[in-house]
């Protein structure tokens, strides 16, 4: 979306977070051209592991404008579960194998990629081609020549793209937003982002396979941080010097530990930041001339809050929103599809995220050199 369409949504959407309950879905902005219930989209969830199962599926059973209608499953034991628990036809349930045959499925409108990070960009592709609208877990790739790929496929195929930015639609990180597009406290200096996790002994997860991740914490979290320096300055990176620590070298033999970057961004912003598999972080602090934000936890499902700072004194808490990111982000993806707007989290947004993690990953194998993005 281009900036300024971009600018106007969230403060579209300010007004109308200011007007609805906050127990509400995201307000419909485009409701007053829709003159009857619009039909519900079908999802059909592709990989019904951890993120699939606790978060999306429960998440379309509320949801308002999609709800889900088909999966694409290896396990053969989850496909009689599944339909059980969410009365989905046997004709709507697929495997890897026969997955290009979704396309004459009328039931499915949209098809949502929730699988190992390696298998983003052939999934994606395989739906557009089977022409059905995307959403795509994040990283959408694993790097910025697969983003782009993926990107052309979907403009081939008329279909939208959409990554899975859950947090763009949770109201105190709209917040922040807003104050990197207001700038009520000045220019933007520095923004510190933290997000890490202890993986656990699991040696067989696929998050410890460089063949299937494409990377460690990076990949899965630091990508986290990379979307908050973003949306904390609203500009894009120009240059990043990355270091690595491991302590851990049977565990992280194929995948980064913990690493820690600096990026520089063309109004003067600098950030620091760290991702790891074996440490507990969750953190954004955004320092401006006159005064600060902090989100703390800054990307967990529910129970984001924070404060602002005018000079060091706080002048507005950010109180815990009660909302179903994965609904409101399914339900914003859906009204788009049928509206024909394109998504706030599109297939652009994610490819930048891939550059900076390009541009990262050459850094680090370069022993920490400063490398333009
Ligand atoms: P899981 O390991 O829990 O699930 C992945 C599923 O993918 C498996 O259950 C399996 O489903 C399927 N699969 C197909 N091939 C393989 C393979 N070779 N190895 C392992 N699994 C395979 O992962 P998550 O659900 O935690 O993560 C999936 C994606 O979602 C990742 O890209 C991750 O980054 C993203 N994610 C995003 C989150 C967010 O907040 N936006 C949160 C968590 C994850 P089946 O048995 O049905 O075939």
């Amino acid at each position: 979306m281009p900036q300024n369409s971009r600018r106007s949504f969230l403060k579209d959407l300010s007004v109308g977070l200011g007007a609805f309950s906050i127990a509400n879905p995201l307000p419909d902005l485009a409701a007053e051209a829709v003159p009857k219930t619009p039909r519900k989209l079908g999802i059909a969830l592709v990989g019904l592991g951890n993120y699939s199962t606790k978060q999306l599926a429960p998440a379309l059973e509320s949801a308002t404008d999609c709800y889900l209608s088909g999966i694409v499953t290896g396990t053969k034991d989850k496909e009689s579960v599944w339909r059980a628990k969410y009365g989905i036809k046997k004709a709507n349930t697929y495997n890897y194998e026969n997955f290009d045959s979704i396309a004459s499925n009328d039931d499915i409108d949209i098809v949502y990629i929730v699988l190992p990070n390696s298998m983003h960009a052939e999934y994606t592709i395989r739906a557009a081609k089977a022409g059905k609208h995307v959403i795509c877990e994040k990283p959408m790739a694993l790097n910025a020549a697969e983003g782009q790929a993926m990107i052309d496929a979907c403009k081939a195929n008329g279909v939208m793209l959409s990554i899975g930015y859950r947090l763009h639609f949770d109201p105190n990180t709209i917040e922040i937003m807003k104050l990197a597009e207001e700038r009520p406290y000045g220019p933007i200096k520095y923004v510190q982002s933290e997000a890490a996790f202890a993986i656990g002994n699991n040696l067989d997860a696929w998050r410890l396979n460089r063949e299937l991740a494409g990377g460690g914490a990076v990949m899965d979290m630091g990508i986290y941080c990379i979307q908050a320096a973003r949306y904390a300055t609203g500009e894009e990176p120009i240059a990043i010097r990355a270091q690595e620590t491991k302590t851990d070298w049977g565990k992280f033999k194929e995948v980064d530990e913990t690493v820690t970057w600096q990026m520089e961004f063309p109004g003067g912003a600098y950030s620091n930041s760290t991702t790891s598999y074996n440490l507990r972080a969750n953190r954004l602090y955004v320092s401006y001339a006159q005064g600060a934000a902090l989100l703390e936890p800054a990307t967990k499902y529910t129970g984001i809050k924070g404060r602002v700072f005018r000079g060091q004194n706080p002048v507005r808490t950010l109180e815990v929103q009660t909302v179903n990111q994965q609904e409101r982000q399914m339900d914003g993806f859906a009204r788009g599809v049928r509206e024909g707007i394109p998504s706030i989290v599109s297939g652009e947004e994610g490819l930048r995220d891939m550059k900076v993690i390009d541009a990262l990953y050459r850094s680090l194998a370069t022993g920490g050199k400063r490398v333009e993005i």
